[in-house]
């Protein structure tokens, strides 16, 4: 795989939350807080996480779609961080995003023709209508659709169908980097197995990178070569996927992984069930030291004094914890 294309480095998201009382002021809720990594071309780092671990907002501040508070966002060694709509404009070329919701996602009162071929009429406003709709009939061929359904309006299609259409619109600009946010969690699973093996055949064909959001471990390890696992708005491990999943160092990742079920009866007997005791707590209040250290089984007094940066476990697998040299990884 070639050189990093796009480099995040302390990248924070805050959001300040106005309190009540006239010299109250404001509490930052802090969505993303401190991410750094880098992706190459052609790679899928998949971003893993509960709910309300940040995941989203990070990916949208990596497009400049939310202001990022600090930090830095390099794209093609150019600093983008705080640019504006009009500045970024000829960036979208490259950075595209797929929602989660695909017909929420769609404008109702246009055609797939015109939703598809929308970013074409914007970046090439002299493209003759006839050659744009040529464009839009081969990606709807490449990513499953029927060209002759051009015309056609969003409602009249199925969830899977409206993501194809969400797929297609973001490929037609031929783009460098896909931000996959939750593309497949609204969908069934046998659905959801088709658009996956799409991305992989567009990743192939264009030498797409992806950054693959999911709450779903089984759908990140199948699509993801490297997997960033987020608590709380920070890194608590990053690893290539077999890393990963074979030997978790983080007492957070073990959790996460224990909790995928094994089609297999006499493994999923076989292996250790780690139940996470407790909720997420509050962005707006994280722990001292390690933010997770309310529901770690393995928490120490010194937890609580430090933040802990992300130390290597191996060549491309760093964790974030003062103890992992310690944990014994569980049997999963
Ligand atoms: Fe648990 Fe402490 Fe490691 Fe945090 S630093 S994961 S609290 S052992």
């Amino acid at each position: 795989m070639s050189e990093s294309i796009l480099s995040i480095n302390d990248l924070k998201v805050h959001f300040p939350i106005p309190q009540k009382g006239l010299f109250s002021g404001d509490i930052p809720l802090k969505a993303v807080d401190g991410v750094s990594f880098e992706i190459k071309a052609g790679e899928t780092l998949g971003i893993v996480g509960e709910s309300g671990c940040g995941k989203s907002t990070l990916g949208r501040a990596i497009l400049q779609l939310i202001p990022p508070t600090d930090g830095r966002v390099v794209w093609m060694g150019e600093d983008i961080t705080g640019l504006s709509p009009s500045k970024m404009r000829p960036l979208r070329q490259d950075l595209q995003i797929i929602f989660q919701d695909p017909l929420a996602s769609l404008n109702p009162r246009m055609t797939i023709g015109e939703i598809i071929g929308e970013p074409l009429r914007t970046f090439f406003p002299k493209m003759s209508a006839e050659e744009r709709r040529e464009k839009v009939r081969d990606m709807m061929d490449r990513v499953g659709l029927l060209p002759r359904m051009i015309n056609r309006y969003p409602h009249e299609f199925s969830g899977g169908q409206c993501q194809r259409i969400g797929i297609a619109r973001a490929m037609i600009l031929r783009p460098k980097v896909i931000v996959c946010d939750e593309p497949v969690s609204a969908l069934d699973v046998s659905i959801q197995a088709q658009i996956i093996n799409l991305l992989q055949d567009l990743q192939k064909e264009f030498g797409l990178s992806l950054l693959f959001i999911s709450h779903d471990l089984s759908v990140v390890r199948h699509i993801s070569h490297r997997i960033m696992v987020l608590y709380l708005g920070r890194v608590m491990e990053i690893a290539t996927r077999d890393s990963l999943y074979d030997s978790p160092r983080h007492p957070y990742t073990q959790a996460l992984i224990s909790a995928v079920p094994i089609p297999d009866p006499d493994k999923e007997m076989a292996k250790q069930h780690i139940v996470l005791e407790g909720d997420l707590p509050s962005p707006m209040a994280p722990p001292s030291g390690c933010v997770f250290r309310t529901r770690c089984p393995y928490a120490t007094a010194d937890c609580a004094q430090a933040v802990p940066q992300l130390d290597a476990v191996s060549g491309e697998h760093e964790v974030a914890c003062h103890h992992w040299q310690t944990i014994t990884p569980p049997k999963l």
